[in-house]
């Protein structure tokens, strides 16, 4: 059972040309993850010490799980993900555990570069419906702190989380030598789009009619997750047409399909 909740991934196959824009965020968690792991010396010439934890915040499906298994890769390091919200919805009562035993994977599978999936889950702040900040997933969130601080700067294990609601962090995990550093992973703009768009269609035969630039510009604020999506479906409308190549219309249609559907999560369910 804990295979799902903790996730080790010896070489992940994701590359940094894999991720569409964010060339900014990638220099930046390359800085704060890479060189520490692979050219520790750059921090020790001038003395600084490198960041203890870096934290991605965006909205979801915009690519910080990808950064996150690129630096790994990029950096030789394992990759060992933790979902915050699976460990405290499915594994009621080892949080604290789970935590313990995540570092001591790491320890042993080092280099690597842990990864905390949707932090806020043990990470929020006390709120009144109750729901979070209960005594256990406090002592999750305790044991998280003890295991950050029993770590040294620059030792062989990074130490990476990803939320989509950092308003909600308890201040505890940002306070220095927690996740001392954080980067924004927006949504992408119309040039970013494109380079998502020109990833997910690399394989794809597309027709004369298909100009990827003016699709990015329609498909307006999408996420990463959203445009890889419209282009499945977009392949799939060909597939229904008994088509050899994807038309314009089909990546027309699939615009339109992915949009609503996440503007009215509701019309799923039906
Ligand atoms: P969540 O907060 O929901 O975990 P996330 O930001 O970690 O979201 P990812 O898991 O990295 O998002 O993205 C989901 C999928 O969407 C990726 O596997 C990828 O196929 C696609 N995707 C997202 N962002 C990008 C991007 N910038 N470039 C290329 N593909 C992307």
């Amino acid at each position: 059972a804990r295979v799902r909740v903790m996730e080790l991934d010896e070489q992940p196959s994701v590359t940094f040309e894999q991720v569409g824009g964010l060339k900014e965020e990638i220099e930046e968690v390359r800085e704060a993850v890479e060189y520490p792991l692979t050219k520790p010396e750059i921090y020790e010439r001038v003395g600084v010490e490198p960041p203890k934890g870096i934290l991605l915040y965006g909205p979801p499906g915009t690519g910080k799980t990808l950064i996150a298994k690129a630096v790994a890769r990029q950096s030789q390091a394992r990759f060992i993900r933790m979902s915050g919200s699976e460990l405290v919805h499915k594994y009621i009562g080892e949080g604290a555990q789970l935590v313990r035993e995540l570092f001591i994977l790491a320890r042993e599978r080092a280099p690597a570069i842990v990864f905390i999936d949707e932090i806020d889950a043990i990470g929020s702040m006390r709120t009144n419906d109750g729901t979070s900040g209960s005594a256990e997933v406090q002592r999750t969130l305790m044991q998280l702190l003890a295991e950050m601080d029993g770590f040294g700067n620059r030792g062989n294990i990074r130490i990476m989380a990803a939320t989509n609601r950092i308003d909600m962090l308890d201040p505890a995990l940002l306070r220095p030598g927690r996740f001392d550093r954080i980067i924004e992973v927006p949504l992408p703009d119309a040039g970013a789009r494109l380079e998502i768009l020109k990833i997910h269609t690399a394989k794809m035969s597309l027709a004369g009619s298909v100009d990827l630039p003016s699709l990015a510009e329609l498909a307006g604020d999408t996420t990463g997750a959203e445009l890889q999506a419209i282009c499945r479906e977009a392949g799939m409308m060909a597939i229904r047409r008994d088509a050899d190549a994807v038309e314009r219309e089909d990546f027309l249609a699939a615009i339109k399909k992915v949009k609503r559907e996440t503007a009215a999560p509701d019309s799923r369910m039906y």
